[in-house]
């Protein structure tokens, strides 16, 4: 099923992300991991893309797995930054092969060795290709608190625009902390023109070294009354997973009584955490209507 038929229904959806191993010997337990996820029936479920390299196929393997053991909708990660055309138009003809039919392009990271190849600079470009390639729903990336590299938040969002124009059917957002800071982006985006569904992404942090390595990455914001909760719950890790998934529970409560249909969780391989959110939104998801 493609996403986009499913975010132009009136009806809330929650949907996961998983990601899949560096090595092939962990293949099986990260599979099992993400099926316990699967089971959990979310509307439907990303796999992210590790750059480059040999690892690219279990992105494909774990996306067509799921999708025919759960049935759950699949979202196949690819990023183009360190590939050449010709690979991603085999990955491409991988996804199609293997019944994907909804692919979130991205540029990927720049490695810190430098680039690879010089054939795809922007995601954009990636965009236009699978959209002459294939009829995929494609999703794109976004920054509410504008992407690290780009110095003007203008210019990252005038950016953002023409990767829609190229052919993005939704946007998914970076992890934020503070909810007005998506609610800012949201509008600044539809004034701007971008009329796609744009999906919040809410990341639970369930210890405190994943939030420093995280907002390292990202350069995503921690508001005060976060920094307050790690700073007293961070050294207790059973503490900390209780917190880190309220805090994530909350947020998604909010952004759906301010009208968000649509939430992305980044739920990291961690069945217990993607579970513990479901029973926090138990009867807030009942009624799934608009
Ligand atoms: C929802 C989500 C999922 C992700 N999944 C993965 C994953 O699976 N694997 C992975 O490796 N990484 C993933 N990432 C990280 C992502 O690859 C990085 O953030 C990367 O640095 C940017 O990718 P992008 O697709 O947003 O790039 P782009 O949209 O190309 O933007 C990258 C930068 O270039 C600038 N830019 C864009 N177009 C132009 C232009 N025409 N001229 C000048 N500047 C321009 C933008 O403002 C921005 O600063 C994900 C990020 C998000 C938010």
């Amino acid at each position: 099923m493609k996403i986009s038929e499913l975010l132009n229904q009136d009806a809330i959806t929650i949907s996961f992300e998983v990601f899949p191993p560096k090595k092939r010997e962990n293949f099986d337990s990260v599979l099992s991991t993400a099926r316990s996820i699967a089971q959990l029936k979310p509307d439907f479920m990303s796999v992210t893309y590790g750059a480059g390299g040999g690892t690219s196929d279990f992105t494909a393997d774990i996306a067509a797995d799921l999708q025919k053991t759960s049935g759950v909708p699949m979202l196949a990660h690819l990023t183009c930054v360190s590939s050449t055309r010709e690979y991603v138009s085999r990955m491409t003809e991988v996804y199609k092969e293997k019944g994907i039919e909804n692919i979130m392009a991205l540029r990927g990271d720049i490695p810190k060795e430098g680039r690879i190849c010089d054939e795809y600079h922007y995601a954009y470009e990636l965009i236009r290709d699978l959209r002459e390639k294939g009829d995929f729903c494609i999703g794109g990336a976004c920054y509410p608190e504008g992407h690290v590299e780009c110095e003007h938040k203008k210019d990252d969002l005038r950016h953002l625009k023409e990767k829609v124009d190229a052919g993005c059917d939704f946007l998914t957002s970076q992890m934020f902390f503070d909810n007005d800071v998506f609610y800012n982006f949201l509008y600044r985006a539809r004034d701007i023109g971008i009329n796609v569904p744009i999906l919040p992404g809410i990341m639970p942090i369930t210890n405190k070294k994943q939030l420093s390595s995280s907002v390292a990455m990202s350069g995503t914001s921690v508001p005060p009354r976060f920094s307050a909760i790690v700073d007293r719950f961070g050294d207790s890790p059973e503490a900390m997973k209780q917190v880190g998934i309220i805090y994530a529970a909350d947020q998604i409560i909010d952004l759906i009584a301010s009208g968000v249909r649509h939430i992305h969780v980044y739920s990291m391989n961690k069945p217990d955490v993607a579970e513990g959110i479901l029973d926090k939104l138990s009867e807030v998801l009942k009624d799934r209507s608009i």
